[in-house]
């Protein structure tokens, strides 16, 4: 942390500054003013880090490093052993299984979630590659300093494993819908979840990578996204695809859009989790 990041924080919430200068003589969290996202935790966007206590936070903080998240670049990959666990700030993680020279994206993850929290419940080696899609920031901590503060912080401990349910979910949900939905629905779908993670109605993406990443021809998806248009679903621009009508949006993605928000939702929300999540699981299993 700066200097400068530092005098912000003291103007703005001095007790969760002063947690946060506790946490290192040479504090390194990462602070963007103007790039604040509402939480109960204004000066962490991350959405595991933003709801747990200043205690918690100082913990953890002393060990948590800003970095950049650049387009591409990749966070982790399958068989391989995870060095850190990235909490995601902001842009966007595609978690991809890659099989006998096909990849296939099964998930994505935005400032809610952590990559990497999934190991944490047990297992070495990465199943997923994740690389990142929109580019952004995050803060990583090694893995081996993360196991030595989770015996202590119960609150953390609790949402990565709440956040990892969510994400093994919405990983099996995906391959579902690639079996049993229209490409119409997968596309519908796959853009309220970007734009839930990302929490922008705006996304930079090709017909392409949509193509590519879930295994749709890409005239079928340059088709299906001009009628999107036509009908005021969404705006493209050179790269860019806007959301004009988020409701009727979601109206035409698959059963999945619901279940998968229903869990995340569910994972964020500590004091009903467990009905929520169970309602969760019940949708998905009604769908199989
Ligand atoms: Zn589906």
């Amino acid at each position: 942390m700066t200097d400068q990041s530092l005098s912000v924080l003291g103007g703005r919430d001095n007790s969760e500054a002063a947690a946060l200068k506790r946490a290192s003589d040479t504090p390194r969290m990462l602070h963007r003013p103007g790039a604040v996202r509402s939480s109960t935790r204004p000066f962490v966007k991350n959405g595991i880090l933003a709801r747990i206590s200043l205690q918690e936070l100082a913990s953890v903080g002393e060990y948590l490093e800003p970095v950049v998240l650049r387009e591409r670049a990749i966070l982790q990959e399958p068989k391989k052993q995870l060095e850190h666990i990235y909490f995601i700030e902001s842009g966007l993680v595609s978690l991809r299984i890659v099989a006998a020279g096909s990849i296939l994206e099964t998930a994505v993850m935005g400032h809610r979630g952590a990559v990497g929290a999934s190991l944490l419940a047990g297992g070495h080696l990465v199943t997923h590659q994740s690389v990142v899609l929109f580019p952004g920031s995050a803060h990583r901590i090694l893995v081996e300093d993360l196991r030595r503060v989770l015996p202590e912080c119960s609150e953390i401990r609790e949402h990565l494993f709440q956040y990892a349910q969510a994400l093994n979910l919405h990983c099996a949900q995906t391959g579902l819908c690639g079996v049993r939905h229209d490409r119409e629905k997968r596309l519908a779908c796959w853009i309220c979840l970007a734009s839930d993670s990302l929490e922008s109605d705006v996304l930079p993406i090709t017909h392409d990578y949509l193509s590519s990443m879930l295994g749709l021809r890409r005239p079928g998806v340059t088709e299906t996204l001009i009628r999107f248009e036509q009908q005021g679903l969404i705006r493209k621009t050179r790269g860019v695809l806007q959301i004009g009508d988020r409701r009727s949006l979601e109206r035409r993605a698959c059963s999945c859009y619901k279940v998968i928000a229903g869990a995340y939702f569910a994972a964020e929300a500590p004091t009903s989790a467990n009905n929520s999540i169970h309602g969760s699981l019940e949708s998905y299993l009604s769908a199989l």
